[in-house]
């Protein structure tokens, strides 16, 4: 319950979508209610480039403009992508997820693609736009400060006049472009995979959420040590993490797999990812707690279907365990269809 997600018998009482009651309880049935997971960093893109065969350094696979990712989506029509999209949208809330934060890549249009694509299950989303593509969403997402010239002042300038939110991906494959991205003060942080004591301080004092996505770390190769991200660092110096999956093209956007993996390598206890898995609703002004007055996102999982109710603790399971096999149903459209 509440932000702690200390354990407690009780009954949740929903009306027009928000937490009206929440009574304690003696006797509850066989089943688990879990605050819904923001998905903090997503590139739901590239889903029409699943698991492509494909070898090779970072910048040979995703970096834009001509990245493999970059080719295949180019050779893709709209209405794949959108089915694609769409598809991973009804994944994502089949296991648990109600937001997610995505880097949108292909301009105005590819923005408004996945806007079409979020149409049936309508989960919490805040798209960030890419040449011109941030016109139309909610915020900027820079591919990296080291892919632009002097032009991204004014790229930047001009978001932040039309009120919109600014993320970097900084500190993937080395620290060297972190500098660049603090130095225009951002919302949002992805990856720090690689960041120096230095940064992670002014991090920390300017207030930035970082983004991790361990996963995709280890795929990509930007990462073979529990050392990078220092999570424990950004931790310790007061940084908020959340947890992202990254490119649909190589992670699947199952954020219990993301957290057991983080909890296995990174050693980070229960409380802590299940904030990490949470704390992304921020930027969409949204607490996914289960707290009264609060609009109810979460996921019912009956435990008498799979081998977690015999849990002898319960936030552990839930960081290492959850899966669809025990969900039981959700207030999403697109799960109740
Ligand atoms: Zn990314």
């Amino acid at each position: 319950m509440g932000d702690d997600f200390d354990e407690r018998n009780v009954r949740i009482v929903v009306a027009d979508g928000v937490i009206t009651h929440i009574e304690e309880i003696d006797r509850v049935p066989d089943q688990w209610i879990v605050p819904g997971f923001f998905n903090a960093h997503t590139h739901l893109g590239d889903t029409v480039a699943m698991d492509v065969d494909a070898a090779g350094s970072i910048g040979d696979l995703v970096a834009p403009p001509d990245g493999l990712k970059h080719r295949i989506l180019r050779a893709s029509s709209p209405r794949l992508c959108v089915e694609a999209m769409a598809a991973s949208i009804r994944t994502m809330a089949q296991t648990g997820t109600w937001g997610f934060a995505d880097f949108r890549e292909g301009g105005i249009p590819g923005v408004e693609y996945l806007q079409q694509a979020n149409t049936d299950c309508s989960l919490d989303a805040v798209i960030f736009g890419r040449d011109g593509g941030e016109s139309v969403g909610a915020g900027l997402g820079v591919s990296s400060s080291r892919h632009y010239g002097e032009e991204l002042t004014k790229i930047i300038e001009r978001a932040r006049a039309d009120g919109k939110q600014i993320a970097f991906h900084a500190g993937e494959k080395d620290s060297r472009d972190v500098d660049a991205a603090l130095a225009f003060d951002p919302d949002m942080l992805v990856h720090c995979t690689h960041v120096t004591p230095a940064q992670i301080r002014r991090i920390a004092d300017a207030g930035i959420p970082v983004v991790i996505c361990p996963r995709s770390n280890w795929r990509l190769g930007v990462t073979s040590s529990n050392q990078n991200p220092p999570v424990h660092a950004m931790l310790e110096a007061g940084v908020e993490l959340w947890l992202g999956t990254d490119n649909v093209m190589f992670v699947q956007p199952d954020m219990a797999a993301e957290m057991a993996f983080c909890h296995y390598v990174y050693h980070i206890d229960a409380p802590t990812i299940l904030k990490m898995a949470t704390g992304g609703a921020q930027i969409v002004d949204r607490n996914y707690s289960l707290i009264k007055d609060h609009d109810a996102r979460f996921t019912r999982y009956n435990m008498a279907r799979s081998n977690a109710g015999f849990s002898k603790n319960i936030l552990n399971t839930i960081i290492t365990r959850l899966n669809s096999i025990s969900m039981e149903g959700s207030l999403l459209n697109c799960y109740l269809k």
